[in-house]
């Protein structure tokens, strides 16, 4: 989302007319007051009313751009109300090469935790789905672009060996954007293949995996885990894929169709199994489920 103060439209709301009389500071301090009940869509560009966008689980109105959410906000409307119990808490994210860019690592991190009340870009629990017991996982893209580091892997192997010791299908929803996490080096790089390897392993044992793409889905994590599930399952007009369009565009020197890397495109090349309306996606995740032989605890 658009930091709202920028947004066009700001200075039309309220008349000059019902100001008057008014001294310039009380004007100055009455709008700051004001709640901001405007914002502009990244789908459309319409400026749209906040209250309108919310009640539709921030999807806007006009477009049915599906705009990102925080972890919680994702397990608070896809699993039952109330069910959703957090697991593997005491993993927190470490800094191995003392990694510094334009900032230090750590800083990064730190800024993200303060920002977010996450301890990594991942929250894992069980919960249940339309009262059927699953093991749930969520990547957060306001966390370092939901990128996955060592935490973020290290959660998804455990959520899918809890998901194989229990039986209980694992359901993970990815706002990866960030791909993997470049500021672990290699091993950020190496989850790529411990998330392979342990949904491989979950699949030896019968598991049923539903992966769910959000906005953006990219890199390392469509490279791998986000990539291999039963059921694929995308959030329309998302941008999935693994390298961005400019980079593609320059290595193999050629043009790269119309609307590549969308949900939309995705799902007519097959690689998608169904498009969903946010508003739609706990029916839906609990249809397959039961297709798969899933009932009620
Ligand atoms: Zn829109």
């Amino acid at each position: 989302m658009k930091d709202e103060a920028e947004l066009p439209g700001r200075a039309e709301n309220g008349s000059p007319g019902a100001e008057a009389g008014l001294p310039q500071g009380a004007v100055e301090r009455k709008r700051k007051d004001m709640p901001n009940l405007w914002m502009q869509c990244q789908g459309c560009s319409r400026v749209v009313y906040k209250p309108r966008v919310e009640e539709k689980l921030n999807v806007c109105p006009e477009c049915n751009f599906h705009f990102e959410i925080s972890s919680w906000k994702r397990i608070e409307i896809t699993v039952d109300p109330g069910s959703f119990e957090e697991h593997f808490t005491q993993l927190s994210p470490e800094d191995p090469l003392g990694f510094r860019a334009l900032k230090a690592y750590r800083d990064r991190l730190a800024d993200a935790q303060r920002k977010t009340g996450l301890q990594d870009a991942c929250v894992i629990g069980t919960a249940l789905v339309e009262a059927m017991p699953v093991v749930f996982g969520v990547s957060d893209s306001r966390f370092l672009r939901g990128s996955m580091g060592s935490v973020v892997g290290e959660k998804i192997c455990r959520g899918t060996e809890l998901a194989r010791d229990r039986g209980y299908p694992f359901i993970f929803v990815s706002g990866s954007g960030g791909g993997a996490r470049m500021d672990e080096g290699i091993l950020s790089l190496m989850q790529m293949s411990k998330t392979s390897a342990a949904l491989a392993d979950f699949d030896r044992h019968g598991g049923l995996f539903i992966s769910v793409l959000t906005n953006p889905t990219m890199g390392g994590a469509m490279a791998s885990f986000a990539a291999l599930g039963d059921i694929i399952l995308a959030e329309p007009k998302a941008l999935i894929g693994f390298a961005g369009p400019n980079v593609i565009r320059e290595t193999i020197k050629t043009e790269i169709p119309e609307g590549f890397q969308t949900s939309e495109f995705l799902l007519e090349h097959g690689f998608i199994d169904r498009i969903v309306n946010r508003d739609e996606i706990r029916p839906t995740i609990a249809y397959f489920m039961r297709m798969f032989g899933s009932a009620s605890a």
